[in-house]
């Protein structure tokens, strides 16, 4: 297979002229149009999309940005001025954004094309796809699958060769998790690296927007453009921002990679099992030294998070009352009757089950019981992190316990549907990056690999990726019937 199909290989192919942004732009959007059944995307306005790359064919070569011409989905959580921005929400069905989130404003200054918005679960709530109120997203690889969720359109996107990148938010997986079920890369920054000034809030002590694609060199790309600080976030952290495409070439001798043997006592399928260890030997031959490390408290990161983040969701979500923000009931006979009814026809169940939960935990009679006790097993986690990340440079994990599974598999069992969660809510618990990368395949299904790294360690991480992608070839397989 060739690298085509990447980031970096239309970069050099508009460089050359040998496309212009106009007829890449096109293309994506023919592609959109045939796999329609997908469902990735929530909006798609062609007409725009076209005058935008043709507005970029016209910039003269030296004033062009860093992502000049290249075609890049947008996952519907993040604000784009004058942009249908749903969320994956009947509450915000109808709703144009009047400004532009922080990463949207980065990506149109490097001159991207914005090629869409992607479908989601609703308010990034869920880890299939399947809560969005659009209907569910369709895996590329196998459509009677889940792509994963809550980035499910983003991940689906590339993976169908619609866009060769897509940005994605991560408050408990949503990045890692797709990016595994669909055989693509995706990295959750540091907790603070990239401003959330402009997205939807779903649990904002844990969220964080990041790069989706097929190699760890596409994602230092977009990393490199979104990363930095906004003082319009109070969250957003002022370190530098390294040179990420630079980092990825650094020498991997040398470096330590520590292997949690707590949490690979976790229920995990062999398959993925496998994928980490064959990944681990070829970091060995890569010249890394391997070490166990003590994650003892990391496996109640699922119950912690599914007890925070509904907590901080129930009050991000207050807003949307049909006043405020939202959808309206007709002929409401009073206030209270404007509230209940707006709520209750604007949110789908999942979302309804995490008011009703983080409400209960955060109520007098329960607080200390529920919210304090998570905070607490939170605080251990990621000081159990830290005391890691003082012996290793990173650590291998899987992302998931098994491939992609069939739509409808687990709709009905919630806490089967938060267990898929047990590998990536910690790093979210902790604060600190992560990323997927494909590290093998199992029944013609991907299978992804985790790195984590210490705060603000994203150069590692992706030095270290982008190692394992040149001396291995899983991040080259792509679904049949997609543009290589
Ligand atoms: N699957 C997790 C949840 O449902 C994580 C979602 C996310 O990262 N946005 O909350």
């Amino acid at each position: 297979m060739s690298a085509d199909s990447t980031l970096a290989g239309w970069a050099a192919r508009l460089g050359s002229g040998e496309i212009s942004c106009r007829e890449l732009a096109a293309d994506c959007l023919a592609r959109i149009e045939q796999g329609a059944h997908l469902n990735a995307f929530v909006s798609v306005d062609s007409q725009r999309v076209l005058d935008v790359a043709a507005e970029r064919d016209a910039i003269p070569r030296a004033e062009r940005g860093p992502l000049h011409g290249l075609p890049i989905a947008i996952k519907d959580i993040f604000c784009q001025a004058h942009t249908r921005t749903t969320a994956g929400s009947r509450m915000l069905e109808q709703w144009r954004a009047p400004y532009s989130a922080h990463v949207i404003e980065r990506l149109e200054a490097a001159g991207a094309v914005l090629l869409g918005k992607t479908n989601m679960d609703e308010f990034a709530m869920g880890s299939s796809g399947e809560n969005s109120h659009f209907g569910a997203t369709r895996n590329p690889w196998d459509d009677s699958r889940v792509p994963g969720g809550s980035s499910s359109g983003s991940a689906a996107a590339v993976a169908a060769g619609m866009v060769p990148a897509a940005l994605g938010t991560d408050t408990g997986g949503s990045i890692r998790q797709p990016a595994a079920f669909c055989g693509l890369t995706g990295l959750k920054p540091t907790y603070g690296r990239v401003s959330r000034w402009g997205m939807i809030a779903f649990a904002s002590s844990l969220d964080q927007a990041g790069p989706m694609a097929w190699t760890a060199e596409d994602l230092a790309m977009l990393l490199g453009v979104i990363a930095g600080c906004d003082t319009r976030d109070s969250t957003s952290v002022d370190a530098p921002v390294d040179d990420y495409s630079k980092a990825l070439s650094a020498p991997v001798s040398g470096r330590r990679i520590g292997i949690p043997s707590a949490l690979l006592g976790a229920d995990v399928a062999e398959p993925v099992r496998v994928a980490v260890d064959e990944a681990r030997q070829t970091f060995e031959r890569l010249g890394a030294s391997i070490h166990e490390v003590a994650l003892p408290t990391a496996l109640a990161g699922v119950p912690a998070y599914y007890v925070l983040a509904p907590a901080e969701a129930s009050t991000n979500l207050a807003r949307f009352d049909g006043v405020r923000f939202g959808h309206r009931c007709s002929e409401p006979r009073n206030l209270t009757d404007l509230y209940l009814r707006s709520r209750a026809e604007g949110f789908g169940s999942e979302v309804k089950r995490r008011i009703l939960t983080g409400t209960y935990v955060l109520s007098v009679g329960y607080y200390e019981a529920y919210y304090l006790q998570a905070q607490r097993v939170r605080r251990l986690i990621r000081d159990e992190f830290l005391a890691a990340f003082g012996q290793v440079d990173v650590i291998l994990a899987p992302t998931t316990p098994g491939p992609a599974f069939a739509l409808g598999e687990k709709v009905d069992d919630p806490v089967a549907m938060y267990q898929q969660d047990v590998f990536t809510i910690p790093a979210n618990l902790a604060g600190i990056p992560a990323l997927s990368m494909p590290a093998g395949m199992t029944g013609g299904l991907p299978l992804g690999v985790q790195l984590l790294g210490p705060h603000f360690g994203e150069a590692t991480l992706l030095n270290l990726a982008h190692a394992f992608q040149q001396a291995t070839d899983h991040h080259l397989e792509r679904p049949s019937g997609v543009r290589e």
